[in-house]
C-alpha cells in the first residue's frame, strides 16, 4: 500500500458515483495525476471545497491499480479572487484546459509546474489582460516554439510585417502574408513579453493593443494546441 505526497493544482473535477469525484491535477512531482475523491459530494466532506479547478493543494494520495485515491488535502496557496469574476475565471479555465491538454501522467516539469501556479497566483491578484500573452509566450518557448518576430520567417525581409503564422515559426512580411494579422504595436509588444519585459509592456501598452495581444494570444495557442493534439493522435496509430 503505497502512499505519497505532493503539490498540485486542480485542472478538472467530474462526477463518479453518488458521492464521488474524480479530480484530474497537475502535480508538482508526478506530472498529471488522476484520482478519485471519496463521499466529496456529501455535504460534510473535509476537502470538497478544496478541490475546486485552480486550487493549488499540498495532499496526499493512495496508489490504486487505476485510479489513485486522494486521502489528504490541504490549500498550498490561497487564492481567493480567481473566481471573483468572470474575466478571471475565464483567463484560469484556459489555462487549466492547456495543461490537461499538454501534460500526462509521469511525466513531471518543474519549470512548466511553476508557470502554472505563478499565472493562476497573478490572476488571483489582479485582472492584468497581459496574463494570458505572457503565458503562452512562456509556453511557447517551454515548448521550444518560440515565433521569430523581427524578420518575414519566409523571405528574411526586415518588414514592414503584418502577419503571423505559428506552423511557419513567425512573423511575415505583406508579400508573404499568412496566418493572423498582426500590428506593428502588437508585434513589438510580444517580441518584449517573449523577452520577458511583461512590467514594462504593461506600463507602455494601450488597452486596444493589449486587447489584440489576448486574442492574438489566445488563436496562437489553439494552433500550437490542435498541432500537439493531431501529432499525439499520429504518434498512437503508427
Ligand atoms: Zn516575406
Amino acid at each position: 500500500m503505497a502512499l505519497y505526497r505532493t503539490d498540485a493544482v486542480v485542472l478538472r473535477t467530474y462526477k463518479l458515483g453518488e458521492a464521488d469525484r474524480i479530480i484530474v491535477l497537475y502535480s508538482r512531482s508526478r506530472g498529471k495525476i488522476r484520482a478519485v475523491a471519496k463521499g466529496v459530494r456529501r455535504t460534510k466532506s473535509k476537502f470538497g471545497a478544496r478541490l475546486e479547478p485552480g486550487s493549488i493543494v499540498h495532499a496526499q494520495f493512495y496508489e490504486g491499480r487505476n485510479l489513485d485515491i486522494v486521502t489528504q488535502v490541504e490549500t498550498a496557496t490561497y487564492l481567493p479572487q480567481l473566481r471573483a469574476d468572470l474575466s478571471r475565471y475565464g483567463r484560469a479555465s484556459l489555462v487549466l484546459e492547456t495543461i490537461d491538454y499538454l501534460t500526462e501522467a509521469g511525466e513531471a516539469d518543474a519549470a512548466l509546474y511553476k508557470l502554472v501556479t505563478g499565472v493562476l497566483a497573478e490572476l488571483d491578484r489582479e485582472g492584468n489582460p497581459l496574463v494570458i500573452p505572457a503565458f503562452v509566450a512562456k509556453l511557447l518557448a517551454l515548448e521550444g516554439v518560440q515565433p521569430v518576430l523581427d524578420r518575414c520567417v519566409n523571405c528574411d525581409s526586415p518588414g514592414p510585417l503584418v502577419a503571423l503564422a505559428l506552423h511557419l515559426g513567425g512573423a511575415l512580411c505583406a508579400n508573404c502574408r499568412q496566418g493572423e494579422p498582426l500590428s506593428d504595436p502588437a508585434r513589438v509588444a510580444l517580441q518584449h513579453i517573449l523577452d520577458g519585459r511583461v512590467r514594462h509592456v504593461l506600463e507602455t501598452t494601450s488597452g486596444r493593443v493589449s486587447g489584440e495581444l489576448e486574442a492574438l494570444s489566445t488563436r496562437l495557442l489553439e494552433q500550437h494546441l490542435e498541432r500537439r493534439l493531431h501529432s499525439r493522435d499520429f504518434s498512437q496509430h503508427v
